[in-house]
């Protein structure tokens, strides 16, 4: 009899600790385990904003899967539908060519995609912050806006690029927005003539900044920003954006060139193509981490509803974080595990250990259990956190590098020149062509009458 085979399709924080995972457990061929993903590397998504600010090079983030991984087969693509009668994932190799991935158990942890809603303008002109691309290509283009604005006579072309808007009051946005202020802030010591106009804003609909903080810790962050010279609006978002304006909703018009978009993300479209119950895009899954009716196939990560057991509210789930999804992971292997040898499998169960912000120079918020912590302690905490939690010694060893070369020299503004022309938006950094259900079971038939097992 072969060996079952394991496929896991994402290699984010919950895909890549589960095959860790399933690699240290399961003895050499016992069992063939398979990745498919996009990428060769996991991204430590909470420092992306220090890539776009360019304290980190983008390298520093991504931790190679062949250092971590040592007996996976990975094939390099994305899942575009799962066939669960089948037993089979089509994947769309990095190739362009089409095929299938049979299993005996699935782990789905392909994470998500930036939120978009549909707001005039906002997919042609805005810029995401979620992956690599888009972090060095944000970075291009705000360093190339205080470049035209220095070369331009035009007082409207100047102001229009002199100001920066941020959509997000969760951390992604306000740890975006203040790290990027403090690139503009160094940039424009080359212009110093810009500096008076050089505009941040950071809206959101919602009332309060950083939810997950609470509310002292939301409130110590909105005067940070704002002693930053970040214009924080909240109750407000976007209600159109072109070339060179945002309009908001409280009618007020931002002449600017950059908008960015952090305000949410949404499950990936893969989830979709089972056809089993999803809740907001997310797939539902049992607290054992299994699809209901489907004990072979597990979700994971922030594209899965997982129930809260450690929240007595009913029908809580487990936020889209980076600690659950990296703890689900790890769970979704010993429960696969379980499955293969018809023993029982084990709920998730987690407490939340607190959140850290990185505002950019040596400002952050913490929480952490009984304790809230703001200024040089929470930027202790902050850094800490983020060397023990990288998931290998040489990604550790070259971000604290990253760190010390610009405590020790100061930093770099040059642009890469990745923005030139037409920037890329983040809808066409994200594209891909999921099935829905019927389409699934149409490409699967025809792939499994053609293609070789
Ligand atoms: C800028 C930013 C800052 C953040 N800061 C924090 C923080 O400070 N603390 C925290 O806890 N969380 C933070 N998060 C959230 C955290 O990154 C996510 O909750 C976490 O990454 C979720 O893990 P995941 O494995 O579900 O998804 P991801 O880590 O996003 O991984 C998904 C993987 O699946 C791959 N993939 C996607 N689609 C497919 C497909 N169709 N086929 C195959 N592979 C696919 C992707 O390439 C990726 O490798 C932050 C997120 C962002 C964007």
């Amino acid at each position: 009899m072969s060996p079952p085979r394991i496929v896991v399709i994402g290699a984010g924080f919950a895909g890549l600790y589960a095959l860790r995972r399933l690699e240290r457990r399961i003895p050499r061929g016992m069992a063939d385990l398979v990745l498919i993903a996009p990428n060769d590397y996991m991204l430590y998504t909470p420092l992306l904003p220090q890539v776009a600010s360019g304290l980190l090079t983008p390298q520093s983030l991504a931790v190679s899967l062949h250092r971590l991984l040592h007996r996976t087969r990975m094939v390099p693509g994305s899942a575009i539908g799962v066939d669960t009668e089948a037993r089979a994932v089509i994947v769309k190799k990095i190739s362009d060519e089409i095929t299938y991935e049979p299993y005996d158990r699935l782990v789905l942890a392909p994470g998500s995609l930036t939120r978009v809603f549909d707001i005039p303008g906002l997919t042609e002109h805005g810029f995401g912050n979620k992956n690599l691309a888009e972090a060095v290509v944000l970075r291009d283009h705000v360093l190339a806006q205080l470049e035209l604005a220095n070369a331009t006579r035009d007082p409207v072309e100047r102001e229009e690029r002199c100001r920066f808007v941020v959509v997000g009051g969760g951390y992604t946005g306000v740890e975006t927005a203040a790290s990027l202020r403090r690139l503009t802030e160094e940039a424009a010591r080359r212009y110093p003539d810009l500096r008076p106009d050089i505009n941040w804003h950071l809206v959101d609909i919602a009332p309060r900044l950083l939810p997950e903080l609470g509310p002292r810790l939301g409130e110590e962050s909105l005067e940070l920003l704002r002693s930053m010279g970040i214009e924080v609006k909240l109750e407000v978002t976007v209600r159109e954006a072109t070339e060179n304006k945002v309009t908001l909703t409280d009618g007020r018009v931002l002449p600017c060139r950059t908008l960015i978009w952090t305000a949410g993300t949404s499950p990936s479209p893969l989830m979709g193509s089972l056809g089993s119950a999803t809740d907001r895009g997310r797939l539902i899954v049992g607290a054992d981490l299994t699809v209901p009716g489907h004990s072979e196939i597990f979700a994971i990560g922030d594209a899965a509803a997982i129930p809260d057991l450690s929240k007595s509210e009913e029908g809580a789930t487990c936020p889209p974080t980076a600690q659950y999804a990296e703890r689900q992971g790890r769970v979704a292997a010993e429960n696969v595990i379980a499955s293969l040898l018809r023993r029982p499998m084990r709920d998730f169960l987690h407490r939340d250990m607190g959140l850290v912000v990185d505002l950019g120079g040596r400002d952050a918020v913490a929480r952490l259990p009984g304790y809230d912590l703001a200024g040089l302690p929470a930027f202790a905490v902050t850094r800490a956190y983020h060397l023990w939690t990288l998931p290998s010694a040489p990604a550790r060893a070259r971000v604290g590098a990253n760190w010390l070369i610009r405590a020790l020299t100061g930093g770099e503004v040059a642009r890469l020149g990745f923005a030139h022309g037409k920037p890329s938006t983040f809808v066409d950094i994200e594209a891909a062509h999921y099935l829905g259900p019927q389409a699934v079971r149409q490409e699967s038939a025809r792939l499994l009458d053609s293609v070789p097992v």
